[in-house]
């Protein structure tokens, strides 16, 4: 299997989802992907996806929680 988008080698991986719950930043550390050692691109396994929504359904304590920055781009410029 090659990347999609550049036809690079794929490999193994862990890494970090940023997904909405609620329209609330979640943060899944340590998924388990395939990623583009060319373009950086990666690809989660349709199993991996599945698992990610039902531990997010089945509302899991987190194990830290974090206070997240945020910024208004026209306050800002
Ligand atoms: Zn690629």
């Amino acid at each position: 299997m090659s990347c999609y988008e550049c036809g690079g080698k794929l490999k193994h991986s862990v890494t970090t989802l940023h997904l909405q719950k609620e329209g609330k930043p979640v943060f899944i550390e340590e998924v388990p992907v395939t990623v583009c050692m060319q373009c950086g691109e990666e690809y989660l396994s349709g199993s991996v996806a599945e698992k990610v929504g039902e531990f997010l359904d089945k509302g899991l304590q987190p194990k830290i929680s974090l206070c997240v920055p945020v910024f208004n781009y026209k306050v800002a410029v």
